[in-house]
């Protein structure tokens, strides 16, 4: 079994930097001035939407002046729904978007960054009581936007999880969950034995360094998900081309021609299950 540390260092040094100071520009692109409520206001949209929809609608709220708390709250819900769409559930996105917006300009002023500063646990227990923002939600926005260390559980995570099945064995949980198994696991479970694990790798290590790692690993996922670890995986490459954001230099990647950073590693586990599966005959 290979630990998730050394799946990221394969993945970094793979994909190089992807958040943080290193990387070569920012994985999330921010268009506005804005950067916590827009960053909020994409987390909610991209539920069940491909970013590109999700951009075009940024820019679309962008350009009528509506992406700021103050000027969202005061939205009509079916223009709002108008300039969002064609993401998916727009018009229950709309009223739930003007909600946050009043909450954030009722609570905190309008300013995200006093919401999102306020302490993990109490953070996590507000987002969660607000429209439209489930689990997964509320943890890109705490992670990316407020710089929390929580590590993200999406539907990419659990795939590529559950095709290179890192080992979770921590003391915290005491317990080794199979490969089989693990992307089944509850949203918690998954985030916490995933946290468990990395804090093992790195005893010591301060939140602000933690949630940087967990930032840039969940985006070097996104990526691999993304460029080779699809539905129907291109384990040899080469990667999808698919360039999924305006920014400029996103284009960059669509010159390489190699292979998964993984396939040994995904070589080596089924070569041990193989092994296991002759074990039991
Ligand atoms: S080698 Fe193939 S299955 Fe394994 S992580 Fe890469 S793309 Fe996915």
């Amino acid at each position: 079994m290979v630990p998730l540390s050394e799946l990221y260092g394969r993945l970094r040094a793979h994909f190089g930097a992807l958040t943080g100071p290193q990387a070569a520009r920012p994985w999330w692109p921010i268009f506005g001035n804005d950067a916590p409520f827009e960053m909020l206001v994409g987390a909610v949209l991209v539920q069940q939407t491909r970013w590109e929809t999700v951009e075009g609608a940024i820019l679309r709220l962008l350009a009528a002046g509506l992406l700021s708390p103050a000027a969202m709250a005061e939205a009509d819900a079916v223009t709002l729904a108008t300039l969002i769409r064609p993401a998916a559930f727009h018009t229950q996105k709309a009223p739930g978007l003007i909600a946050i917006a009043r909450h954030i300009v009722v609570g905190y002023s309008g300013a995200t960054a006093l919401l999102l500063a306020r302490p993990t646990g109490e953070l996590r227990d507000e987002l969660l009581r607000l429209p439209r923002i489930g689990r997964e939600t509320c943890d890109v926005i705490m992670l990316y936007a407020g710089g929390h260390a929580v590590f993200v559980i999406d539907a990419y995570t659990r795939r590529l999880f559950a095709r290179v099945a890192p080992p979770l064995v921590s003391a915290a949980h005491g317990a080794s969950h199979g490969a089989g198994t693990l992307w089944r696991r509850p949203y918690e479970v998954l985030r916490r034995a995933i946290e468990a694990e990395l804090q093992l790798d790195q005893p010591g290590a301060d939140p602000q360094a933690a949630a940087a790692l967990y930032a840039d690993f969940h985006a070097q996922i996104n990526e691999l998900c993304v460029r080779y670890c699809l539905t129907q995986p291109r384990c040899d490459g080469p990667p999808a081309r698919r360039v999924y954001s305006r920014q400029p230099g996103r284009e960059s990647y669509l010159g390489r021609a190699d292979g998964c950073p993984l396939r040994a590693v995904c070589a080596h586990y089924r070569t041990e299950q193989a092994r296991a599966g002759a074990g039991n005959e």
